[in-house]
């Protein structure tokens, strides 16, 4: 079985980017535009994995990992954090809200395929009900 990868960003080209190439990576691929789709998938389709664009147009991306830590059922659920600003402080916040890691923009291929083998393969299948 494939592991799900849900995509959460606001930025059309960006989203089949990722998607894309995701795809060739061998994931199966949800994807979410806004927070609120956002919410939704995570609670209702299962992903393995997040991968989440910090600045959700006008929404903190962050809310959403917030939220997840805050979830036993997603706790351990792993996010990776995309963001155009490679700051410390930026940095920090990601930690804060609970990510597992994340890439600055413009992405690093090589850097998201370990980031996201090492966070799925930590978490194992378990956090997949089906
Ligand atoms: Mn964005």
């Amino acid at each position: 079985m494939k592991h799900r990868v849900l995509i959460v960003e606001d930025n059309a080209a960006n989203r089949e980017l990722l998607s894309d190439w995701l795809e060739a990576e061998g994931y199966d691929v949800l994807t979410a535009a806004d927070l609120k789709t956002a919410f939704s998938a995570v609670e209702n389709q299962h992903p393995h994995a997040v991968l989440l664009d910090v600045q959700l147009g006008a929404d903190d991306g962050l809310q959403l990992a917030h939220w997840m830590r805050r979830q036993a059922r997603f706790q351990h659920l792993p996010v990776i954090a995309v963001t155009a600003h490679a700051m410390v402080a930026e940095e920090s916040r990601i930690l804060q809200a609970g990510c597992n890691g994340y890439v600055p923009k413009p992405i690093d291929f090589r850097q998201l395929r370990e980031s996201l083998e090492r966070c799925v393969a930590a978490s194992g299948m378990a956090s997949s009900p089906d």
